[in-house]
């Protein structure tokens, strides 16, 4: 503290994301995180917001279309309602497609205006063909793949009752790592403390100017769930290759979080033996961790999940699980009609 000098003068945000007035925008840092990525762009982004719609219901589109709003399925996923079947005309669950286009009610609406909508739906998030391509044998599985996986992750976890989970968006652990002087990250911090427990992918490419620049993914846990936390745990499958750069996002969710000085824990983790697979490492490891976060709820006694770990996650395993998410990946977009 005795090294520090004040000066006199109103403060001022220092980031390398901030625009020539010093000025911080979402736009900025999004486009940032995307290069940096290599995330394609969004596929909704000019269907919902090029338009000369008023922001509420652009909004609401944007809700729309990722099955965000709250239609009764959506509510019974939530455990806030017992059943989710449509009030309007008692045939079918309410889900986001049915609220807006087949309900009887919708489509009467939608004909009053003289509008066809045989072929409409609410479209599902889906992944690109180069996303999929990424789940070839052999290929780099990208980020949106492990935020296909994560949401779905996600959506089990809530089916049975656990909303405190957090599986981290890889771009947004990347963002973070990118401005750690934001002040949004107060607002941030203050969530992730919220959960039992957070999920965040860590990639090491340090340069956010080139795109997909990294080339090895592992895993931070933050436990605040087990008798053993709160802890950092680093999970890499390649022999801790991606430790430096786990670290500063450790050591900058310490500073954020007020969690005191416990250092990042380097964990045994299975190995990989193929440099493609470092994704699907932490692919599987996010899913056996989420698998003991059920039976924890549900009761179990085992302390963690270190003791399923070795069983659930290994190179066969993980090549099977490519082989699945492959499938279901283009099923799932055969079923969208793409
Ligand atoms: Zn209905």
């Amino acid at each position: 503290m005795a090294n520090v000098h004040l000066r006199p003068g109103a403060d001022r945000r220092s980031s390398p994301l901030c625009d020539k007035d010093g000025v911080l925008r979402s736009g900025t840092v999004y486009k940032a995180a995307m290069t940096a990525t290599g995330s394609s762009g969004c596929q909704f982004y000019e269907f919902v917001w090029c338009n000369r719609a008023p922001p509420r219901t652009q909004f609401f589109t944007w809700l729309l279309v990722q099955e965000r709003i709250q239609c009764r399925v959506n509510l019974l996923m939530k455990n806030i309602i017992l059943d989710a079947t449509c009030e309007v005309c008692q045939e079918a669950p309410e889900d986001c497609d049915h609220l807006v286009f087949r309900c009887p009610f919708s489509a009467a609406v939608w004909a009053t205006l003289g509008v066809d909508t045989t072929d409409c739906r609410v479209p599902k998030f889906q992944l690109s063909p180069d996303d999929i391509n990424s789940l070839d044998a052999n290929n780099s599985v990208n980020d949106p793949v492990i935020n296909w996986v994560f949401k779905d992750l996600m959506s089990n976890l809530e089916r049975n009752g656990i909303y405190d989970v957090l599986l981290m968006d890889p771009s947004l652990s990347y963002l973070m790592l990118f401005d750690p002087d934001d002040s949004a990250k107060a607002t941030e911090a203050q969530m992730l403390s919220s959960c039992r427990l957070v999920l965040l992918p860590v990639n090491n490419n340090s340069n956010p100017d080139q795109s997909g620049g990294g080339n090895h993914w592992s895993l931070i846990v933050f436990d605040q769930w087990t008798q053993y936390g709160p802890r950092l745990l680093h999970y890499d499958s390649a022999d801790g290759s991606n430790f430096n750069t786990a670290d500063r996002l450790a050591n900058m969710m310490q500073r954020h979080l007020l969690i005191g000085t416990a250092d990042l824990m380097v964990v045994r983790t299975p190995q990989q033996g193929n440099d493609n697979n470092c994704a699907l490492f932490v692919i599987a490891i996010a899913k056996s961790i989420c698998s003991w976060c059920e039976r924890a709820a549900a009761g179990g006694q085992e302390a963690d999940w270190s003791a399923t770990l070795f069983r659930e996650v290994d190179d066969a395993k993980v090549a099977k699980l490519r082989i699945e998410l492959h499938k279901r990946a283009q099923r799932q977009n055969n079923d969208e009609g793409c």
